[in-house]
């Protein structure tokens, strides 16, 4: 079996993917490298879970909390019109939810979002690092608001 990307300190599967924002009480945040919807991230739960039912109540509230938190910062952030979720994990079966900013500008507005897109954008490493910072910044900002 595949060693679970999400639970290895260090992993170079993840790392091609996704750079870490920050952590959260239930969760891990990540920006993911394809940025062809800017600001899509990751949402993976602090602890390896296959199914959200395994969660207990507390720790799924917390979770879905921290996946509130995040969307609400991306809308802020990225002028998103809707934020698209999407959690399947056939391959990474470590619940993770992948937050999608939407606008009506973008051709699959009213569609699923490409997971995979054939032609993913990757913007350069300065933008990229500012979306992280930005990111950090906005959750850390709303975090204090909201204790
Ligand atoms: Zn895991």
């Amino acid at each position: 079996m595949m060693e679970c990307m999400y639970c290895q300190p260090e992993s170079l599967r993840r790392s091609s993917l996704m750079t870490k924002v920050c952590d959260l009480p239930g969760s891990v945040v990540y920006l993911f490298r394809d940025q062809r919807y800017a600001g899509r991230v990751v949402v993976a739960s602090r602890k390896h879970f296959k199914e959200i039912f395994e969660m207990s109540e507390e720790q799924r509230c917390q979770f879905f909390n921290d996946v509130a938190h995040v969307a609400q910062v991306l809308t802020e952030l990225f002028h998103a019109e809707k934020i698209n979720y999407s959690i399947w994990g056939d391959e990474a079966n470590h619940t993770h939810v992948h937050l999608v900013p939407k606008t009506q500008q973008q051709p699959e507005w009213g569609k699923p979002f490409l997971h995979d897109p054939e032609h993913p954008i990757h913007v350069d490493e300065h933008t990229f690092q500012l979306r992280v910072d930005e990111l950090r910044e906005g959750i850390e900002f709303l975090s204090k608001k909201i204790k």
